[in-house]
């Protein structure tokens, strides 16, 4: 059997440019290398009952165009809105925020009357930077150094685009684009829990602190969601986050992909500089006039193909491209809710609940990674996906689902394996100095490092967006500067997933992007 196009890698972005190559008539087979599609938007049953959003647990940047066009509602999907985030601190007060902003500035008002009042200029200011950068996600990136009178256009677009801000405006984007994500809400608020709690936003997926320059980036880049239209909610799909790629998959057999698990790709075939194939790790070949990759450059062209057979300097360019994974995942199964000193009840933990007491405590949990450890006192984000979607554990069970930081790839004592156990006690230890019932309610533990984000995911050094998010990592530089347009050096190969332009997160834009680009569409709309 010949396929137009294999999609080597089943994670959302890979399902979601072999949903649009089926829809538009080509015969498609993906590849997956692990049991389950997904790659990190899974959900899996680990103990009897317990269904864990096992790595990504909250969705917002995922294209509602992706949504729409490939009816993922009609497939299975429905997004559940995540109201809110509770910020505990240890003296028993809280910052709790939440959508209705007159119960947000009440609630900021408590700690500073000025924060109170600089909210809404924030949101607003932030909303306008975010639907001047909206766009820019679902484009192909022009590339600067081209003399295509396509490329100048669009960067002359771009640039008309820039001039239409307002002079205030500019400045806040060049600001965005180059201050830390602390420095730049400093410039709002003061008071210090709030400004750890954003900045938060700053450091999701980087080995940077809040404190260092580019992380106002990463703020924007997590305040781009969209849900229902509305700028920067956060929601929890029903059924974890691996039914979002269950819901593109569905599309995809829908249109005619061919979907194949426990399926490694050992090896791209190529021929005169034209990709042929895939060879697998069982020896079988598979012939297709195209080859998508969704994995990201160092395992695309420095493992599965032979770098011999690529321009020496784009080879320099690849091995250059940074991962540097800082995160780790601590999933548990509860036997009853937590009860937090700070304030009692259940709202306020149906939102997204933080560790991030303040600036300080941010910093220095940077410092033991920035030196090889992980944070003693980690930021930890968390969910307990069971208030809102109580299929996910037995009936009166939780799950909570924290993502951590800082666990660095590289540790400069001992390994992974030895430190997963020490790990997750000190997730343990950090989260009962909060809630101290929680020690005895842990029925299960899961502690995914950074190294079996590797290992188990594929996700190179751990790193959870297929490659460092910062300044020189994106847009006409994501994988590599003049390599942009998901097109390679090989003919006939292609790069689609979360090291392409726009990046990481559950958002599906590099596979719709891709795909866009391989079926010669002109503009960002599909039909
Ligand atoms: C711990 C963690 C938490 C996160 N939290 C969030 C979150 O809450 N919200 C959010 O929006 N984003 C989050 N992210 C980021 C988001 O999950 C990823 O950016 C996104 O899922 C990547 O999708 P992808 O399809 O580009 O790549 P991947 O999901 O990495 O998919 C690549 C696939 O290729 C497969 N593969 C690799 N090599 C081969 C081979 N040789 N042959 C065949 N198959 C192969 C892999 O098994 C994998 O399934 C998180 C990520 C992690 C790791």
């Amino acid at each position: 059997m010949r396929y137009h196009a294999i999609v080597i890698g089943g994670g959302h972005n890979g399902l979601t440019a072999a949903a649009y190559l089926a829809r538009a008539g080509r015969k498609v087979l993906v590849l997956e290398r692990r049991h389950i599609l997904g790659g990190a938007a899974v959900t899996e049953e680990l103990f009897p009952g317990f269904r864990y959003s096992v790595c990504s647990y909250v969705v917002s940047l995922l294209r509602p165009q992706i949504i729409r066009e490939l009816a993922l509602a009609r497939h299975g999907l429905k997004i559940l809105p995540l109201d809110g985030t509770f910020t505990p601190l240890p003296g028993g007060d809280y910052l709790w925020r939440v959508d209705d902003h007159a119960a947000t500035h009440r609630e900021l008002a408590r700690h500073s009357r000025l924060d109170a009042d600089a909210y809404e200029g924030y949101v607003e200011t932030m909303v306008r930077m975010a639907r001047f950068v909206k766009p820019i996600l679902d484009m192909t990136p022009p590339d600067p150094a081209s003399r295509n009178p396509r490329d100048l256009l669009q960067l002359l677009s771009l640039a008309n685009r820039f001039r239409s801000l307002s002079a205030a405006d500019r400045r806040v984007f060049v600001q965005l684009m180059t201050m830390s994500a602390a420095d730049f809400l400093a410039q709002w608020f003061e008071t210090d829990v709030l400004k750890a709690t954003m900045s938060a936003s700053g450091i999701i997926g980087t080995f940077l602190g809040v404190r260092s320059p580019g992380t106002a980036y990463v703020l924007l880049h997590h305040y781009m969601g969209e849900l229902d239209g509305v700028f920067r909610s956060w929601g929890l799909p029903v059924g974890g986050t691996g039914a979002i790629s269950n819901a593109i998959a569905a599309a995809g057999r829908q249109a005619g992909v061919e979907m194949r698990t426990e399926a490694t790709v050992a090896r791209i075939r190529t021929k005169d500089q034209r990709a042929v194939g895939v060879v697998l790790g069982n020896g079988d070949e598979i012939d297709a006039d195209l080859v998508l990759s969704s994995v990201d450059p160092r395992r695309t062209f420095l493992a599965l193909l032979d770098p011999r057979e690529l321009p020496s300097e784009f080879v320099e360019q690849v091995k250059r491209y940074r991962f540097r994974g800082a995160s780790a995942k601590v999933n548990f199964a509860l036997d009853a809710l937590p009860q937090f000193t700070a304030r009692a009840g259940a709202g306020h933990l149906a939102g997204a609940i933080s560790i991030s007491p303040s600036l300080e405590y941010m910093e220095r949990a940077y410092d033991e990674a920035k030196y090889g450890e992980f944070s003693r006192r980690p930021y930890i984000d968390m969910v307990i996906p069971t208030l809102s979607d109580p299929s996910m554990a037995p009936p009166g069970k939780h799950i909570l689902s924290c993502f951590v930081q800082y666990a660095p790839y590289a540790r400069d004592r001992g390994s992974w394996d030895d430190a997963r156990e020490p790990f997750g006690d000190t997730v343990v230890d950090t989260l009962a100095e909060y809630a101290p019932n929680i020690r005895n309610l842990i029925l299960h533990r899961q502690v995914v490092t950074p190294l079996d984000l590797e290992r188990e995911f594929s996700l190179t050094e751990g790193d959870i967006f297929q490659g460092e998010l910062a300044p020189d990592q994106l847009f006409f530089m994501r994988p590599v500067a003049g390599w942009a347009k998901y097109k390679t050096p090989i003919r006939n190969l292609w790069m689609c997933g979360s090291a392409t332009h726009p990046g990481g997160g559950i958002m599906g834009a590099p596979g719709r992007n891709a795909a866009r680009q391989i079926l010669g569409i002109r503009g960002p709309r599909f039909s």
